[in-house]
């Protein structure tokens, strides 16, 4: 039995890819699109975005959240999952971003499904706090400034059903979780994130290696 996950070589991730990937003809064209932007290195994967896709289908998810839009890439790959009466709660900061997003969204035909709050995520979360919408959403995605991640979490893990889910993306943060030399505010952060939901009994956890690392936590009844 090996004690630890298999490191991926280039070679061996591309046929990873080549035997799993479904990537749709406009999730590749926003990809692409994306690739050139500076910023780029905050989309998502591929494969990544293909297994959220997964888990929001697996779960019968209707009602979604997601803190963190950029170019809107993992938005469409959950709105793509879910079933016609279902919805996304998209927050993000940024026009300039999301306004890329909305034209691929329409381009997919899921933009009816996405409900894109241009706000600080925590006020949009509070907002919802207070129309009652505690204990009422499936799923939430966590991929936004590292900083908040915990008040996320907790917004987020209140605003979810028991039994609901969020994943949080770069809980690896390319290694440097690991790197003594790395002692800059959002790497502190991600670590004390990681170590606050090791610890939090109100949930299950699971920590995949996907990507630059994924925390799955399940909101116990
Ligand atoms: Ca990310």
């Amino acid at each position: 039995m090996s004690e630890k996950s298999l490191g991926l070589s280039k070679a061996l991730h591309d046929y990873l890819l080549s035997v799993s990937l479904r990537e749709s003809a406009v999730l590749a064209r926003l990809r692409q699109e994306t690739a050139n932007h500076p910023l780029a290195m905050m989309q998502i994967t591929p494969d990544q975005g293909q297994f959220l896709a997964f888990l929001v289908q697996l779960m019968g998810a209707t009602q979604t959240l997601e803190i963190g839009v950029f170019t809107g890439y993992s938005t469409l790959c959950v709105a793509q999952a879910l079933p016609a009466t279902g919805k996304v709660i998209a927050c993000d900061v940024s026009e300039e971003f999301t306004t890329i997003a909305r034209r691929y969204w329409q381009a997919a035909g899921v933009a009816d499904k996405i409900d894109l709050r241009l706000a600080p995520a925590l006020e949009t979360l509070d907002s919802l706090l207070a129309a009652g919408r505690t204990d009422t959403f499936d799923f939430a995605f966590i991929d936004a400034d590292k900083g908040n991640y915990a008040n996320y979490y907790e917004k987020a893990l209140q605003l979810l059903r028991p039994g609901g889910l969020i994943a949080v993306d770069n809980v690896l943060w390319s290694g440097r979780v690991l790197d003594r030399t790395s002692q800059d505010a959002d790497t502190q952060a991600i670590r004390s994130f990681n170590e606050k939901l090791h610890n939090d009994q109100r949930i299950v956890l699971s920590l995949v290696p996907i990507s630059d690392g994924l925390t799955l936590a399940l909101k116990k009844a």
